[in-house]
């Protein structure tokens, strides 16, 4: 069952005394917000969080619009995990649906699911291609199996080929290069793999043992983990703004001795889930990011789509819509879609950086600036963008449970 809800306590940073906070986390995602109340309520530490948008739960933050529809402004959020511990974790500030997320591919106007598999396999190929097809995946890599593109494309059978060439021009190619501005041959390959062929007749977007939606949204998920009253939050507060940052040399690689905070070293431990290197403000240069744009359409209709999710992965230049009503559960006489259309990230004052663009090069650029914060113990990076990784949420609240492990739980 859920706990009581207690209100967040909201403050102006302007007012807050520092002298009051055992430690301080930046940003209020599940990164940020896991960190804050793990280190009050099994650390007893006074946590203070800064948060530079005008509101709590980071990505996930979820509101109604106009039309009274539950949607979600920064990306569409599905919960799904195999990690008992992280779903047992937030079971305790959460109901969850039982909704099954599945997605279809607009193949120039017909629906196949992705990931492609044996029911998509009879849509491109027809039934009884498909089935000689299919007994040629299930004797190459066994039946209910997950094989990714570029492990499909490396078989020398001919008609795999054809399978591999098939779901690489019309599921990978188009949709990636709309998404990263890049090829499937240019992303780093755990990107693809991430939506792999499933030899299988399973339609769901995710296998993981559980998956859902919070009953009453993300944004009251994130009340009920920050409603804690060890735990103050301060909203559009940017930690550049408020943190003196102290070197150890004037040299532009001199690591982090010491963060000040309204004047006073901070000695507590600070975790940090922005940018890296936003906060020493792009020394070495920017890192790479993707940014995306949303357009909404409410229609006067219960739904629009098919699915919760349809990817366009040989036309349109957005790279796919959804449609809340299906993730929420929510019924309504009207639905509200969103487009995604994905772009480069060149401005940090307009835009949000919502994916890392994964290579060895950019890893090696992040690594520069992770360098500079490794002298300093106190100062703990965690999250999606501080660790500038591709994780899902629930991955994001296993790391954030293990740090708070580490600081002040079984680990410390
Ligand atoms: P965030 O949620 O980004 O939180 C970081 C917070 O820090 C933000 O609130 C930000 O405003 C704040 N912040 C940043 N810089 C500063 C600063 N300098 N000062 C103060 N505050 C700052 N995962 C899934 O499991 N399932 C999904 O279906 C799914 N869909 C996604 C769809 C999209 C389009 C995207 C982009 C991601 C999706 N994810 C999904 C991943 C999920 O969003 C991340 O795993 C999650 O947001 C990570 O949490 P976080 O706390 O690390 O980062
Ligand atoms: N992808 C694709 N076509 C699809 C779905 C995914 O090419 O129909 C590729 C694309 O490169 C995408 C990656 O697989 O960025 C990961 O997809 P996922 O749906 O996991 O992306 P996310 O939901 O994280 O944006």
């Amino acid at each position: 069952g859920r706990e009581p809800v207690m209100a967040v306590n909201y403050a102006d940073f302007r007012d807050i005394a520092i002298e009051d906070y055992d430690a301080v986390v930046v940003g209020s995602g599940f990164a940020g917000a896991v960190s804050a109340r793990q280190l009050a309520e099994e650390g007893g530490l006074r946590v203070l969080v800064i948060e530079k948008r005008a509101h709590i739960a980071g990505n996930m933050y979820d509101e109604y619009d106009e039309a009274g529809v539950l949607v979600h402004r920064y990306g569409p959020h599905i919960f799904h995990t195999n990690d008992q511990r992280a779903y047992d974790y937030l079971a305790r500030f959460t109901e969850w649906s039982s909704y099954q997320h599945r997605v279809l591919a607009d193949w120039y106007g017909t629906y196949m699911p992705v990931p492609f598999n044996k029911n998509s396999m009879e849509i491109a190929f027809g039934d009884e291609k498909a089935a000689r097809l299919i007994e040629k995946l299930v004797d190459t890599f066994g039946d209910e199996r997950k094989v990714t593109i570029n492990e499909l494309r490396a078989q020398e059978d001919p008609e795999l080929q054809e399978v591999a060439d098939f779901v690489y021009q019309n599921v990978f190619l188009y949709y990636t290069q709309k998404q990263w501005g890049l090829t499937p041959e240019e992303v780093d390959p755990s990107v693809t793999a991430r939506v792999p062929v499933f030899i299988s007749r399973d339609n769901r977007y995710f296998q993981d043992a559980f998956q859902g939606m919070p009953v009453d949204g993300y944004t009251r998920l994130f009340e009920n983990l920050l409603g804690h009253e060890k735990i103050t939050v301060c909203l559009s507060t940017e930690a550049e703004s408020v943190f003196d940052l102290v070197f150890a040399g004037r040299e532009e690689d001199a690591p982090l001795e010491a963060i000040h905070i309204k004047g006073v070293p901070f000695a507590g431990p600070i975790v940090y889930t922005g940018p890296l290197d936003e906060l020493f403000l792009g020394r070495f240069g920017r890192l790479p990011y993707r940014s995306l744009d949303f357009v909404y359409e409410t229609f006067d209709e219960t739904y629009h789509l098919p699915c919760g999710t349809v990817n366009y992965t040989v036309t349109e230049d957005y790279t796919r819509i959804t449609e809340f009503t299906y993730l929420t559960g929510q019924e309504s006489d009207k639905t509200t879609i969103m487009k995604e259309y994905s772009h480069s990230y060149d401005d940090p004052e307009s835009q949000i950086p919502y994916y890392a663009i994964i290579s060895e090069e950019n890893t090696a650029h992040y690594n520069r600036y992770l360098a500079l914060t490794e002298k300093l113990p106190n100062f703990h990076p965690l999250g999606r963008l501080a660790e500038y990784r591709y994780y899902n949420m629930d991955v994001i609240i296993g790391r954030a449970l293990a740090l708070a492990d580490e600081l002040v739980g079984e680990g410390a």
